[in-house]
């Protein structure tokens, strides 16, 4: 017999909630805060220890890093514990706040071999460099963690690309073919600037109905192809 091993599946809390002040159809709120969504992830069946917990996009605001720290010691760390991080794109407001060369690893394309059930894709668009991490959770759910090839679920709802960055129409392209791939294969979404996003059927339907709407949708029209087979899948799963 050719049994495959039983795949590790992961534990993940969110340390800082990702806001952003403005909104896809151009207004902005300086109420809020711009800041991303980080993560921490360490494997089920494993307490949390420095060297097996991945920390994601951990730049904080002074406000977030205060959120952080108490999120943390829930499960026994500290931010001072940070070894892994993983940077979803290099930019900015994703690059890691208090870096210490000397003791943090970070990677962007390549999981580090003690993690063989974590998976990394490419998702350009947004910015060239941008990669998510994939791994199950203990649900046996799919989760996506995207940085900005979804902003947050208003951003992905609208078919809105980041404007303030004046993107090429291909740059809106394949950011669109990013978050297709995305919707078409994770159950759950940790986005760049805000909450986690259950992928439901009626989700993928509202995006479907408005992908006609979305700036250069005329250049990726298997998007709607790809979205419909993906909604079929979900609608009527293989027995
Ligand atoms: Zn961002």
């Amino acid at each position: 017999m050719n049994a495959e091993p039983p795949q590790q599946t992961y534990h993940y809390r969110i340390l800082q909630r990702g806001t952003l002040p403005l909104s896809p159809e151009g207004a902005m709120d300086i109420s809020i805060e711009h800041r991303c969504t980080s993560v921490v992830i360490w494997p089920a069946g494993e307490s949390p220890l420095p060297a097996r917990a991945i920390f994601t996009d951990p730049c904080f605001t002074t406000a977030g890093k205060k959120e952080a720290q108490k999120q943390i010691e829930r499960i026994g760390l500290t931010l001072n514990a940070m070894r892994l991080i993983f940077v979803t794109h290099r930019h900015r407001d994703h690059l890691p706040t208090d870096f210490d060369r000397d003791t943090m690893h970070i990677f962007q394309t390549r999981i580090p071999a003690e993690f063989p059930d974590i998976a990394i894709e490419r998702c350009p668009g947004h910015a060239l460099d941008l990669h998510a991490l994939i791994f199950r959770n203990v649900h046996d759910k799919i989760v996506w963690v995207v940085g900005d090839a979804i902003l947050n679920r208003a951003w992905m709802l609208a078919w809105g690309y980041f404007w303030p960055n004046k993107y090429s129409r291909d740059e809106i392209a394949a950011t669109w073919r990013s978050v297709a791939k995305i919707v078409a294969n994770a159950d759950l979404v940790i986005p760049g600037h805000g909450d986690e996003i259950r992928i439901t059927p009626e989700l993928i339907e509202t995006m479907l109905n408005r992908f006609l709407n979305a700036p250069c949708a005329e250049m990726v029209p298997d998007i709607a192809i790809t979205l419909r087979e993906c909604l079929q899948r979900r609608k009527h799963p293989a027995p």
